[in-house]
């Protein structure tokens, strides 16, 4: 049951922000309570959508003022539920929507900076980056439709932080609206700033809960003259970790990408996708993904010669270099098209843990290990972002089993990896975010000092509890 606003603010709401910006109706309302994979449903009386930082601001204190939870919404792409407001019986709350504020406000080639609004999809400020023969670096398979804002309150990742950092190094300053309706007026393109505390950190990877962002300046890099890109199969994770190793001393900071892909990943892909085949002529048990940008014509040749090297070494049991952009973007859509995949595969349980580099391959052995006992005949879906150490450690259900009988065990099975995973001295939540999802974990994993602090700043900021309250913090015993 949706509880209601109070009397009169809908249509105050309604009034400030047309007709475009307030949605009550059930059936437009519909797709903004749930998420990508239908695990999280709530209710929200509306969904806000201003179209400006000055409405944003005044829909903000308008609710602020009423008591108003608000829910901030991006592409709503995000996968631990931290977009979807929950049902709260009782008490009223809405969604704040970036989507109308999608303009890119200013491109600076000389400073090497971009603004724009936290509504622009990341695919958008990538191409207007293209545009001006600049690099905007974040890219991820969600890129089409998530939205610049909710990169920046997740702190996303993606393939190419090995050589770039996440969403977190690419911001130089940002525009928030704060849970009372003030603005925090942040959007500094300065690249050395040390005039206080450095606010504008405390609200990239805040997941919504400490204010609604509205526009950011982030940086922009050169384009890379050359790339190239290839697969290479290897036997077990430790050949890949080694082979990552020896990448990074032949061809330096010029590797922007090593993803890992398990076969089983693979051929989930090659089951799933229509049109995606395996680009080698027998099964491997692993793969790496790894792309080279260089600043001369150089790349493919230097990736060439590594991967010839390695066969020869034995580090490597087969390669292929993509010898056209056809080719290249072939081979990053077997990468991108895995979490697809496994959606069209059934129910799927799933870790994005980070442990150091060196331990990826216990991680995977171990893990893997404590699965099969536990989920017999579970499908273990292991790839992700090798050169950070950061393992999308994932599992669909067994063929012909019972969904919602898998997806119970999922507290059993993601407390035993994140054991694990604590065991190596990694993280239980490595890009993704902690949403509805991961909430017990921070009080477990992050408990004492850090979440009494981590507490104490949302309060200081958010003292009613009225930004997307339920997310991210665990709730007080
Ligand atoms: P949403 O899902 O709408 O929101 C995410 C969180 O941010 C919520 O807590 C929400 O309240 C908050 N939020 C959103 N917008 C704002 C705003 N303007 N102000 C304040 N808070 C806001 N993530 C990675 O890091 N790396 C990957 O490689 C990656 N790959 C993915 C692949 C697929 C196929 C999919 C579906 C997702 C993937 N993701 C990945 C997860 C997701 O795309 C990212 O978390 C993305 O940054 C979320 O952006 P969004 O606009 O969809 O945010
Ligand atoms: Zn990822």
């Amino acid at each position: 049951m949706v509880a209601d606003l109070p009397a009169g603010l809908g249509e105050q709401l309604a009034r400030r922000l047309g007709p475009r910006g307030y949605v009550s109706d059930a059936a437009a309302l519909a797709p903004h309570l749930t998420e990508w994979r239908g695990l999280y449903r709530g209710a929200a009386a509306a969904l806000l959508a201003p179209a400006s930082t000055a409405e944003a601001a005044a829909v903000v204190r308008l609710c602020a003022e009423a008591g108003v939870a608000m829910v901030p919404q991006g592409g709503n792409t995000g996968l631990v539920g931290g977009a979807v407001p929950h049902s709260r019986p009782g008490r009223p709350q809405v969604i704040l929507s970036a989507a109308r504020l999608n303009r890119i406000r200013e491109l600076d080639v000389a400073n090497d900076t971009i603004t724009v609004e936290a509504g622009c999809l990341l695919a958008q400020v990538q191409a207007a980056a293209a545009e001006a023969g600049r690099l905007f670096p974040l890219s991820l398979a969600a890129e089409g439709s998530c939205q610049i804002g909710g990169n920046i309150a997740t702190n996303a990742g993606g393939i190419n932080v090995l050589r770039y950092g996440s969403m977190r190094a690419q911001v130089l300053g940002l525009e928030v609206v704060l849970p009372d309706g003030q603005v925090f007026e942040g959007l500094r393109a300065l690249r050395k700033d040390n005039s206080g505390y450095d606010l504008k950190q405390l609200f990239i990877g805040s997941e919504g809960t400490l204010g609604f962002i509205t526009a950011a300046t982030c940086r922009l890099y050169p384009q890379a003259v050359s790339t190239a890109t290839a697969l290479a199969a290897v036997t077990d994770p430790a050949a890949a970790v080694a082979l990552y190793g020896r990448a990074r001393e032949r061809l330096g900071e010029q590797l922007q990408a090593c993803e890992l892909i398990g076969r089983a990943a693979l051929e989930l892909v090659l089951a799933q996708i229509a049109g995606s085949r395996d680009p080698f002529d027998e099964p491997h048990a692993w793969y790496l993904l790894l792309e080279v940008g260089a600043f001369d014509q150089g790349a493919g040749a230097r990736l060439e010669s590594f991967l010839a090297d390695s066969l020869e070494r034995g580090g490597v049991r087969d390669a292929v270099l993509a010898q056209s952009e056809a080719q290249r973007a072939a081979l990053w859509r077997l990468r991108h098209s895995i979490s697809e995949a496994q959606k069209r595969a059934g129910a799927g349980i799933k870790h994005d843990v980070s442990v150091p580099v060196s331990r990826v391959p216990a991680l995977i052995e171990r893990g893997s290990a404590l699965v099969r006992r536990r989920i017999p005949g579970a499908l273990l879906v292991a790839f992700g972002h090798l050169g950070d150490g950061n393992i999308h450690f994932n599992l669909n259900q067994p063929p012909g089993s019972d969904r919602e009988a898998f997806l119970a065990r999922w507290p059993e099975i993601a407390g035993a990896v994140h054991e694990l995973v604590a065991e190596l001295g990694g993280s239980f939540s490595a890009e993704h975010g902690i949403g509805a999802l991961k909430t017990a974990e921070l009080a477990r994993y992050r408990g004492g000092v850090e979440l009494a602090l981590m507490r104490r700043i949302k309060a200081c900021l958010d003292p009613r509890d009225l930004m997307n309250p339920g997310k991210l913090l665990p709730p007080e015993r």
